[in-house]
């Protein structure tokens, strides 16, 4: 059966002793062989793979694109232009990306620019500010995105801590100083491994899509272990540029069973704090496997382009397997997965899912 329960994790329940146990060395083993297999590239600025850029595969396009909004929006970064970044012990511990919430209502986006660059050069964002062509922030919230990280570091300063949390004071033509709360992305929080005594297997790997975008990889670690067992590692999507977070996620298994109990419920109700979200899990698909069923042998030794994400399959095929095997009674029915944001191969003979 599986454990298909809601739970609540708050972080004071979480043990973070192997976190903080495992030192950036260790991490970097366990991780960067993994992260290349999966084809995730968003790892510059990580303290503990300063230098280790150049050698992470970087062929798979657009990622981060439309991160935030359509307005194009290009900051200099100094992750990848600095000299520094190669090699150097980088102190950078934040997205340059700060979400501020609970503004007052008629501050408008040059008074917010005015609150804030005190700090460092900032842009302010919002979801769809570019097609709104509102002055103003529709939900009270924004995002600034300072062009140093050390922008970050001196506001984060700057904030009174309560609960967890963290304020500081802004003004608005008609309310002053009122008290808003700063959200940072802390680097170190997208990355997060349970058990080190385990190979993290990227064929028992889930993407986790809809996470939103407050939650750590420790805690989609914990709530994921608990519904189902077996986690080794959680990690969060975060875009090359601002390095945060993208709503997506992955966790590895360390286990069949564990991976299937996740890839069979199908969705998964987050619980945590405020957030309470039902999120979507399927299996992280690969795009540089053989076929399992020929291990290249019908098809001329090209990587499989298709990956079946049914329990009574969870192989990849080439276009041949995949009709073979599919032909058989039960199994007509079966939808090929395909890897998130890949090109997706032509002429082949059924929908896709
Ligand atoms: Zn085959
Ligand atoms: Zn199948």
């Amino acid at each position: 059966m599986y454990r298909t329960n809601f739970v609540q994790v708050h972080p004071c329940e979480v043990p973070r002793a192997e976190y903080t146990n495992l030192d950036n060395e260790s991490k970097r083993l366990i991780l960067v062989p993994y992260l290349q297999a999966l084809k995730i590239r968003d790892l510059q600025g990580k303290p503990f793979f300063s230098g280790l850029d150049e050698h992470l595969n970087d062929d798979d396009g657009n990622g981060g694109g439309g991160f935030i909004g359509n307005n194009q929006l290009q900051l200099n970064s100094p992750a990848r232009s600095s000299p520094h970044s190669n090699g150097s012990e980088t102190t950078e511990r934040f997205s340059r990306k700060v979400f501020v919430g609970g503004l007052p209502p008629d501050i408008d986006e040059e008074e917010i620019t005015t609150s804030f660059n005190q700090y460092g050069e900032l842009i302010v964002d919002w979801p769809h500010k570019a097609e709104s062509k509102s002055y103003f922030p529709p939900k009270g919230y924004a995002f600034l995105l300072f062009q140093e990280e050390r922008g970050v570091q001196k506001l984060i300063e700057t904030c009174v801590p309560d609960d967890d949390k963290l304020y500081i004071t802004v003004s608005s033509p008609t309310i002053k100083n009122k008290a808003v709360q700063i959200r940072p992305w802390r680097l170190a929080d997208a990355d997060y491994v349970l058990d080190a005594s385990m190979p993290l297997d990227p064929r028992k790997t889930v993407f986790v899509g809809g996470v939103p975008r407050p939650l750590k990889a420790f805690e989609l670690a914990m709530i994921m272990d608990r519904l189902y067992g077996g986690v080794c590692y959680a990690g969060i999507d975060t875009d090359p540029e601002l390095k945060y977070p993208k709503g997506a996620g992955r966790v590895a298994f360390s286990n069949q069973q564990s991976y299937i109990a996740a890839i069979s419920a199908r969705f998964v109700q987050l619980q945590h704090g405020d957030i309470d979200k039902r999120v979507e899990v399927k299996p992280y698909v690969l795009d540089d496997q053989m076929c399992d069923e020929c291990h290249g042998q019908r098809c001329g030794g090209k990587f499989a382009p298709f990956f079946c994400a049914n329990v009574t399959c969870l192989q990849y095929y080439c276009e041949q397997c995949w009709s073979l095997i599919h032909a058989r009674e039960g199994r007509e029915y079966h939808k090929p997965l395909v890897k998130e944001g890949a090109d997706r191969p032509r002429a082949v003979p059924f929908r896709w899912c």
